[in-house]
């Protein structure tokens, strides 16, 4: 079970069950000790107009004893990086993840092209993480992007809910074993999400143990296992962009 999870969805992305309230009712019944509200981008069928993230910064980030973070899984949209978010709106996020996604449009693209655009998007000071990079719709160059992703300090994501699709579709799991080991590697950092979409699923990480990952992601690589460092990691990134 993740104490931390940095990456769930409410009907505010259009096509998950629970509202903003219920989800941190439900992370503070479980004992998170933070919740991450990272709503899919514009272009995802059903997802918020850009305005919801300018409107959402209003919102008190402590409610029914719970602390949480709002803000996007932005959608890239092409192989420079572009993503269906402005600055000016990333800027006022607590929280930006960036995903290839085929229901905002991504067509299926070479390794070569899907790692180009998401190295791209790492470039971009205001994305603090990639979403799921080892999908089976849009495989990467593994070492490339782990390479780029500690030269330019966004950290990869291990993405619970895409695992338990990996399984369902019977896809090879090899990448996701490689990106790990990698990221070892270079003394690097990681997250675990649940990307949960409905309440129930928050935090819910018991994937990592069915597929017999866990042995490989011990604490000292897994960003999110610590709120210390994962407040750090966002105030550093916030300094950056500023800069
Ligand atoms: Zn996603
Ligand atoms: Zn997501």
């Amino acid at each position: 079970m993740l104490k931390i999870d940095l990456h769930t969805h409410t009907l505010v992305s259009g096509h998950a069950t629970n509202t903003i309230f219920e989800m941190i009712q439900v992370a503070r019944e479980k004992g998170l000790e933070l919740l991450g509200l990272a709503e899919h981008g514009p272009k995802v069928e059903g997802g918020p107009i850009a305005s919801y993230f300018h409107h959402s910064i209003r919102l008190p980030r402590r409610l029914f004893n719970m602390n949480f973070i709002m803000g996007v899984e932005a959608d890239i949209m092409d192989l420079n990086g572009l993503l269906d978010l402005n600055d000016r709106h990333l800027r006022l996020q607590d929280i930006v993840l960036a995903g290839i996604h085929r229901e905002a449009g991504w067509t299926i693209k070479s390794p070569e092209e899907n790692s180009k655009a998401i190295i791209e998007v790492m470039k971009n000071p205001l994305v603090h993480f990639i979403s799921h990079p080892c999908d089976s719709n849009a495989r990467i160059e593994v070492e490339k992007v782990v390479k780029a992703s500690y030269e330019y300090q966004v950290p990869l994501e291990v993405n619970c809910l895409h695992l338990g699709y990996h399984v369902a579709r019977g896809v090879d799991i090899e990448d996701i074993r490689h990106m790990i080991k990698l990221v070892r590697d270079y003394r690097w950092k990681l997250i675990i999400s649940s990307d949960a979409h409905v309440a129930t699923a928050i935090g819910d990480d018991s994937i990592i143990d069915k597929m017999k990952l866990r042995d490989l992601l011990s604490e000292d690589i897994i960003l999110n296992s610590s709120l210390t460092d994962v407040w750090n990691f966002l105030e550093e990134k916030r300094k950056k962009a500023k800069t």
